[in-house]
C-alpha cells in the first residue's frame, strides 16, 4: 500500500489499524508470518465503503474470525486482514411461531459465547456449539458442528456483504455439507458473513444447561489442550475418525519440528512451541502418506490455509 492507500485505510474505520501485525496473534496455533495491516471493523456502516475500498484500489484481503481452523502461512499475508467486532457481536431475539424464537447474531460473535447465552435464557438448538471456539462467521462458514449436530441444522438465513450490497440469503438458497458451506464458493474473496438468523426452540432451562454440562466434560477429556491448535486438523472420513486411523498408523507423537501429532488425540496438530506452518505442513504430508499407504484412506484437511 503507499502512503495516500495507508492513510485513506486508517480513515475508513473507527478502531486503529495495526501494521506489519504477526497473525501468529491473531491464530489459535500460535503460526503466521505478518500481515500489511490488520482491520478491526466494529461498526456495521463502515463494512461496505471498506471493501468498497479495498476492490478499487486492488488491495488484497481476507476476512478471519479468531483464526482457531487457520494455518497462516510463515511469510504472511500481503496486504490487509479483517476482523469483526463492536456491532458484529451484537444478538437479538425475536419471537417466531409457537415455541421457536428467531435469534439473529452478528458474524463476529463469539460461537460459544452464543450458545452459552442461549442455553442460561432456555433455548435449545445450540448445546452441540458449547466449547466450540471462533466466531459465529467462521462457524458458518464452516458448518462448524459437534456431537451430531451442526450449525447448518439451526440456520435460517444468512446476511453477506459485499463492495456492493447487502445479500440475504435464506435457509432455502443455502447448501452445507459436513464442515464445509460449497455454496460460498460463488463469494470467496468478495463477500463478508456479517450477520446470521438462527432458530432455537423453548426447552427446559436446566435440561439444557445439563446437556452442556456433560458435552464440555467430554469435550475436556477427549480433546488435545496441552498445546497451541486447530482443534481437528482433519475431516473425519465417512464413517470413521481420523484420530483413529492416525493413532492406528502409529503417528501419535511423531515430531517435524515444533509441530508433533498430540499424544492426547491422533488428529490434533499442536504447536508444542515455535512450530512454524511449514513444520506443520510437512508432518500433515507425512500423516497423509502414512494413513494413506496404511489404510487407503486420503485424509482432507479441515483446516483452512490463509
Ligand atoms: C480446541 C479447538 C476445538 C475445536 N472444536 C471444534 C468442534 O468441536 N467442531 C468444529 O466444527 N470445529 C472445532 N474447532 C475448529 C474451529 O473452532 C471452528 O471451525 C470455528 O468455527 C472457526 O471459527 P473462527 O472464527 O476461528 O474462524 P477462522 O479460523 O478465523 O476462519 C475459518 C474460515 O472462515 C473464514 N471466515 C471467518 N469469519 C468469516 C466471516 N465473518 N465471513 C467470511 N468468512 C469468514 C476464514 O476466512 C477461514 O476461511 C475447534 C478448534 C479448536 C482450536
Amino acid at each position: 500500500m503507499n502512503q495516500g492507500q495507508q492513510k485513506r485505510l486508517t480513515e475508513l474505520v473507527s478502531q486503529p489499524v495495526e501494521w506489519q501485525c504477526k497473525l501468529s496473534r491473531y491464530t489459535s496455533f500460535a503460526i503466521g508470518g505478518p500481515a500489511e495491516a490488520v482491520v478491526q471493523v466494529d461498526l456495521f456502516r463502515e463494512l461496505q465503503p471498506l471493501l468498497g475500498f479495498l476492490a478499487g484500489e486492488k488491495i488484497p484481503w481476507r476476512i478471519i474470525g479468531r483464526g482457531t481452523n487457520l494455518l497462516v502461512p510463515d511469510e504472511g499475508f500481503p496486504g490487509v486482514i479483517l476482523r469483526l467486532g463492536g456491532e458484529f457481536a451484537a444478538i437479538s431475539e425475536k419471537e417466531d411461531d409457537n415455541d421457536s424464537v428467531i435469534v439473529r447474531v452478528g458474524g463476529g460473535g463469539s460461537f460459544a459465547g452464543l450458545s452459552r447465552r442461549c442455553s442460561e435464557s432456555g433455548l435449545t438448538g445450540l448445546e452441540f456449539a458449547c466449547g466450540i471456539p471462533g466466531t459465529v462467521g467462521g462457524a458458518v462458514i464452516m458448518n462448524a458442528g459437534a456431537w451430531g449436530s451442526d450449525i447448518a441444522s439451526v440456520l435460517r438465513g444468512v446476511t453477506l456483504v459485499t463492495a456492493e450490497k447487502e445479500i440475504n440469503l435464506s435457509s432455502e438458497q443455502l447448501d452445507f455439507t459436513y464442515r464445509c458451506w460449497p455454496g460460498f464458493a460463488a463469494y470467496q474473496g468478495r463477500a463478508v458473513v456479517a450477520a446470521v438468523d438462527l432458530v432455537l426452540h423453548r426447552g427446559d432451562p436446566a435440561a439444557i444447561l445439563a446437556q452442556c454440562k456433560s458435552l464440555l466434560e467430554r469435550r475436556k477429556a477427549t480433546q488435545a489442550r496441552e498445546h497451541a491448535n486447530a482443534g481437528s486438523f482433519f475431516k473425519n472420513p465417512p464413517d470413521d475418525s481420523a484420530g483413529r486411523l492416525i493413532e492406528a498408523s502409529g503417528l501419535k507423537g511423531l515430531r517435524v519440528g515444533g509441530a508433533m501429532v498430540s499424544e492426547q488425540h491422533g488428529n490434533f496438530l499442536v504447536n508444542t512451541g515455535g512450530a512454524t506452518a511449514a513444520d506443520v505442513l510437512r508432518l500433515m504430508k507425512i500423516v497423509q502418506d502414512k494413513v494413506k499407504s496404511d489404510c487407503g484412506v486420503c485424509l482432507e484437511p479441515e483446516v483452512h490455509f490463509l
